[in-house]
């Protein structure tokens, strides 16, 4: 216990004291239609879109950031709301998506998610059991509370292998959870049984169940349009077409970076996760590697955060 010791902790103080001093992210809350409520970052990255409904059955809230935000999401929560949170429902198994599922749950809250999502989960040494959804689907649910219909169903292998959507169809409102970045590359994760080929036809499912009219809550980035979501599959379907071409033409994958065949969609989709060359190689990558029923690796856990 001498010197050093005490350097350590007046240095730990005052690191503690800069921290505090910084602005730390927050939540922006945007209101919907029939009690639907948006959660969005600012500031920085508090993780993906939370959308509530809230009314007399209690807040169902889909998806609930990471356990930094902890403290801000509740206040933002309590901006809306006091009734206790019934529902959370899990768009996919990535922390930013359910880093708060065990603290929630500890209050009552019932979390929901999909089959493989659980199972992805529970095999993460870095989440603890009381994270785990306690109610599980298959294909498709229904909710009926606060006088609404929630349907949630399914989307096969594309972001992850345990994708949700959630929608709200009196009200016009679908949570798309990360098959869909609004105005950014995405990022497909290979290695929890998403695919290309079933991001692009996710999207396409839920192109056929929109209209111009629906608000579209997307995993990322600011609130989208169908003009969007469509902007954002054909970008897709051509950047897979672009390096697509070059494979068949035997470039390797280094030829095809050097070549930038995504060179185009830079200056508008590139972006600090899911950089160009990212891109580029995800489409490489599930271009050319055999997976199992175009399911990844089943059963590798997911020791890293991801977006
Ligand atoms: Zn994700």
């Amino acid at each position: 216990m001498g010197k050093s010791w005490l350097w350590g902790a007046l240095l730990a103080l005052g690191l503690q004291a800069t921290a505090q001093a910084a602005e730390e992210p927050g939540f922006s809350s945007q209101k919907l239609a029939g009690g639907l409520y948006v959660l969005s970052g600012q500031g920085g990255f508090t993780g993906g879109n939370i959308l509530i409904s809230t009314g007399a059955d209690g807040t169902v809230m889909i998806d609930d950031s990471m356990p930094p935000h902890l403290n801000k999401l509740r206040a933002a929560i309590a901006e809306i709301s006091d009734a206790e949170i019934a529902f959370i429902i899990n768009t996919h198994v990535h922390d930013d998506h359910t880093g708060n599922n065990a603290a929630f749950a500890s209050e009552g809250a019932y979390v929901v998610a999909h089959d493989k999502m659980r199972d992805r989960l529970a095999l993460d040494k870095t989440r603890t059991a009381d994270a785990l959804p306690v109610i599980t689907l298959n294909d498709q649910m229904s909710f009926y509370v606060n006088d609404l219909p929630v349907r949630v169903f399914h989307l096969s292998h594309a972001h992850t292998d345990g994708d949700l959507a959630i929608e709200f169809p009196t009200l016009n409102v679908i949570h798309t959870g990360d098959v869909l970045f609004n105005g950014m590359f995405p990022f497909i994760d290979l290695d929890s049984g998403g695919s290309v080929e079933g991001y692009i036809a996710a999207q396409q499912r839920l192109l056929e169940k929109v209209n111009d009219d629906t608000v579209i809550v997307p995993g990322h980035g600011a609130l989208a349009s169908k003009a969007d979501l469509l902007r954002a599959n054909k970008m897709l379907l051509d950047a897979r077409q672009k390096v697509a071409k070059r494979i068949a033409q035997g470039d390797t994958e280094a030829e095809i970076l050097a070549a930038n065949p995504l060179a185009s969609y830079h200056e508008q989709w590139n972006w600090e996760f899911i950089t160009t060359e990212k891109m580029t190689r995800t489409l490489y990558r599930d271009l050319t590697e055999h997976r199992h029923a175009h399911g990844g690796k089943a059963g590798k856990a997911q020791a890293e955060s991801h977006h």
